[in-house]
C-alpha cells in the first residue's frame, strides 16, 4: 500500500525521518535509535539521499533494512539534479525489488564542489521532472514532494514556487511535506495558499526538535527557514545557563507545542525530523497521538 492510502485510513499520524550516518561504525547505533522509535508507530520512515547521490548506496539499504527488519513502511528520498536517467531506474527498480513502494521526489542542490560532468547529465532540471519519470517507471509507486512555507530561497516569489508545486503534484506527486519552520501561522497560511492555488492534496507539516544551537544554525543556514528573533534568544539563554542538555530541553518543549497546536488545528500528520536522534523525539512525540 502507497503511504497516501495509509494517510488516507487513518485519523491523524507521525512519520520519522532519519539520515545514513556517514560512518559505518555508527550503524548499529543508528538501528538502536530506529528500533527505539519505531515503538511510536509511524505511519512511515523515510531516508535522506546526500546531496549529489553521496549516500545512495546507503540510502538504499537503510531504507530497505528499515522495512524488512523493523517492518516499518519506509519511503526513500531521491534526488534528480546532475544524475543519469538509467542510474535513476536503476535505484527506483532496487526500491521496488526491496518492496519499498514510495519516494520523496527532489531536485536537491547540486554540491558545492560538482566536476563539470554535472551538469552536462542535468537531464532531469526540476522535481517535477523527476515526478514524472518516476510516475512512468513505475506508475505504482508513491511519490512525495517537497514544500515550503517560508518559499524556496531560489525562487522568483512564492506565488512561482506554488505552481511549481502544484505542477509536481500534477506529474504524479501525492503529497507534501514541507520543509522545517518555526511559526506555525507560515504553515498555516501556505496551506491557505496552495488551497487557493488549487492545490488539494495532503501538506504534511515538518517539525524540528532543536538539539543544539551549533546543529541548527548550520540546518537553517542550508535550507533557509527562519529562527524567530525571541526563540533564538530563549535558547542562546538557556545554553548559557545550562549547556547543550537546557537546549534540548527548551527545542523538544517547542517542537512539541508546535506538533500539538498543528495537530489540534487538523493536520493529517506531523513529519519529524528525528536527527536520529531517540530521547529527544520520544520526549516530543510520546502521548501526542492516541494510542
Ligand atoms: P524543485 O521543486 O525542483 O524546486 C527548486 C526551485 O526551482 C524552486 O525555487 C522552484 O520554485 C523552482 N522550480 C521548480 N520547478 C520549476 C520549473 N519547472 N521551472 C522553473 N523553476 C522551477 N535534499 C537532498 O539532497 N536530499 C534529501 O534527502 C532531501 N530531503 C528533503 C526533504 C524535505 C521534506 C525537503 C523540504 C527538502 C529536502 N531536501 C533534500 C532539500 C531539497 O533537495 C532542496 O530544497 C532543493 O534545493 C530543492 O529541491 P525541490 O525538490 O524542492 O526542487
Amino acid at each position: 500500500m502507497r503511504i497516501v492510502d495509509k494517510m488516507n485510513r487513518v485519523k491523524q499520524f507521525i512519520s520519522l525521518e532519519f539520515f545514513p550516518p556517514k560512518d559505518k561504525k555508527e550503524w548499529p547505533t543508528f538501528f538502536k535509535t530506529v528500533d527505539t522509535l519505531s515503538q511510536l508507530n509511524p505511519l512511515f520512515a523515510s531516508v535522506t539521499y546526500g546531496a549529489g547521490g553521496s549516500t545512495k548506496g546507503d540510502t538504499l539499504e537503510i531504507v530497505s533494512r528499515l522495512k524488512s527488519e523493523f517492518g516499518l513502511d519506509t519511503m526513500a528520498h531521491l534526488t534528480c539534479i546532475g544524475s543519469y536517467r538509467g542510474d535513476l531506474q536503476q535505484f527506483l527498480d532496487s526500491l521496488a525489488q526491496a518492496g519499498v513502494n514510495d519516494v520523496l521526489a527532489l531536485r536537491g542542490d547540486l554540491p558545492g564542489d560538482a566536476p563539470p560532468e554535472f551538469s552536462a547529465c542535468r537531464t532531469l532540471l526540476h522535481a517535477s521532472d523527476l515526478a514524472a519519470f518516476i510516475k512512468q517507471a513505475h506508475p505504482g509507486m508513491g511519490i512525495g514532494v517537497a514544500g515550503y512555507p517560508e518559499t524556496h530561497p531560489e525562487a522568483i516569489d512564492a506565488e512561482h514556487d506554488l505552481r511549481y508545486l502544484k505542477l509536481k503534484l500534477d506529474q504524479g506527486g501525492d503529497f507534501v511535506i514541507t520543509q522545517l519552520f518555526f511559526d506555525n501561522e507560515l504553515y498555516f497560511d501556505f496551506v491557505a495558499k496552495a488551497r487557493a492555488a488549487g492545490i488539494d492534496k495532503p501538506i504534511i507539516p515538518g517539525i524540528i526538535p532543536v538539539v543544539s544551537l551549533k546543529v541548527i544554525q548550520r540546518i537553517i543556514s542550508l535550507c533557509g527557514a527562519k529562527l524567530p528573533a525571541a526563540y533564538l534568544a530563549e535558547l542562546v539563554e538557556a545554553d548559557r545557563q545550562g549547556g547543550a542538555a537546557a537546549v534540548q530541553q527548551l527545542g523538544v518543549s517547542y517542537a512539541r507545542r508546535q506538533a500539538q497546536e498543528l495537530l489540534a488545528a487538523g493536520v493529517p500528520g506531523v513529519h519529524i525530523y528525528t536527527l536520529n536522534r531517540d530521547q529527544a523525539v520520544l520526549d516530543l512525540v510520546q502521548g501526542l497521538l492516541p494510542s
